[in-house]
């Protein structure tokens, strides 16, 4: 008879979120990371309603965790490409889509776990199902039966690995410079969040709110295969790039810290779609690692986690049958969603950016005409937000 805690692996977003999930619907958790404490790799982070609606339904203090903004996708010369029109639904949010530096989130997650629930410095080495419980190995010799394990261990996970063998890493040849101020230039936008796309660069920039500062965050997408060693001074490259761009591009690059700009190799894994084998699952970039161009893989994670609690209420982890049904539901509430949010990111960035110069003017004249970022961005998301909204039962999760 199993009676060991449910053994969340990794606190990233997406492990905070199941071990919350875990706490708030009465089951005995414990979060191992492997680090010293839950590390917030980056600066900025953009998320959606259905996200804040989560993470205030697992006890994360929301109030004023960012900015809210309403979302265009526009050209360097201020032609409108998508405008995302928000439903009235997302009100109950304080908004549609938020601006916020990583910490911030990081900190709200763990402050909202009981002392104890995170072990940091605890490194998961192994995991072997025996039916009745999982014998979780740790890199200093300890061994802890659960009653099942959730793999948050990120893109390289050691956890999926396990459950379904090696999966090579998908480069999409592209990089990404970001940063952030709180030094606002008089042209910083307000309540804004727009996706600025030419032939090749995508600038973008958000208001962010951090501890009631108010700032802006920004990011500059262009090609740069892996082989080409990073630009020697991030600044000044991302200076370069944005000075194309109009108003305020420029000047919110200008009014950086040099120390507040960063770089990331674009890369993701293709969707699995099994996450779960026995008393083991995913959540996060260990089921479904995405590209920024989504500005949701944090978000999806944190969806992951309140999924797995909705599925697994009331469920007696002893009973194996039960286990393996929970996860069945929590893989329909999230392979199909999660696993079409990776490849549009994917498919965006290569139409964006890795298209061959010749066919460059067609795809703009394409872009430009169609209205098809209007139709599949600025028209379908507000809706897929309201499904995603009605498919949370926040019931589950008044503490026990
Ligand atoms: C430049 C950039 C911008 C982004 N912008 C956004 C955005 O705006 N919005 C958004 O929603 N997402 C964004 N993302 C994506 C987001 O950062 C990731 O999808 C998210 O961090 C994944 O969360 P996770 O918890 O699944 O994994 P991770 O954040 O990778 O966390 C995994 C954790 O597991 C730990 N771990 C790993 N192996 C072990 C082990 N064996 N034992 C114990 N612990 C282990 C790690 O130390 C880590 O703490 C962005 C990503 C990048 C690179």
């Amino acid at each position: 008879m199993t009676t060991g805690p449910v053994i969340v692996v990794g606190a990233g977003p997406a492990g905070m979120a199941a071990a919350l999930a875990m706490h708030r619907i009465g089951h005995e958790v414990m979060l191992l990371e492997r680090y010293s404490e839950a590390l917030p790799a980056g600066s900025g982070l953009s998320l959606f309603a259905p996200v804040v609606k989560a993470l205030a339904a697992l006890g994360v203090d929301t109030r004023d965790l960012g900015a809210p903004c309403s979302v265009v996708f526009e050209r360097q010369d201020g032609r409108v490409l998508a405008d995302i029109k928000f439903p009235p639904e997302v009100g109950a949010y304080g908004g549609g889509f938020f601006g916020l530096l990583r910490p911030a989130l990081y900190r709200r997650m763990s402050a909202a776990l009981p002392a104890g629930v995170l072990q940091p410095d605890r490194t998961v080495t192994g995991i072997k199902d025996r039916g009745d419980d999982v014998l979780v190995e740790l890199a200093d010799g300890e061994r802890i039966s659960a009653a099942l394990v959730i793999g948050a261990d990120g893109i390289n996970s050691t956890v999926r690995t396990t459950l379904w063998g090696p999966s090579p890493i998908r480069e999409h040849r592209l990089h990404v410079l970001c940063g952030f101020t709180f030094d606002l230039p008089p042209s910083a936008r307000r309540d804004v969040c727009a996706i600025g796309l030419d032939g090749v660069i995508q600038a973008s920039y958000s208001e962010i709110v951090d501890d009631g500062r108010r700032g802006h965050q920004w990011w500059i997408i262009e090609a740069w295969d892996p082989e080409t060693p990073p630009p020697a001074d991030l600044h000044e490259r991302a200076a370069k790039l944005a000075a194309d761009y109009g108003s305020p591009m420029p000047d919110l690059v200008a009014a950086t810290r040099p120390e507040d700009v960063f770089r990331w190799q674009i890369r993701d894994r293709k969707p699995i779609k099994k996450w779960s084998k026995g008393r083991v699952t995913l959540a996060g970039d260990s089921a479904h690692a995405t590209s920024p161009y989504a500005a949701y893989g944090a978000g999806m994670g944190i969806g992951d986690g309140y999924f797995l609690g909705q599925v697994l209420a009331g469920v007696d982890l002893a009973d194996r049958d039960a286990v393996t049904a929970a996860l069945r539901r929590y893989e329909d509430h999230r392979v199909h969603h999660t696993s079409s949010q990776v490849q549009l990111a994917y498919i965006l960035g290569q139409v964006l950016h890795r298209v061959p110069a010749p066919l460059r003017p067609v795809r703009d004249l394409f872009l430009n005409r169609s209205g098809i970022l209007q139709k599949r961005v600025g028209e379908k998301s507000p809706g897929e937000i309201v499904a995603q909204l009605e498919e949370m039962d926040d019931r589950v999760f008044s503490l026990r």
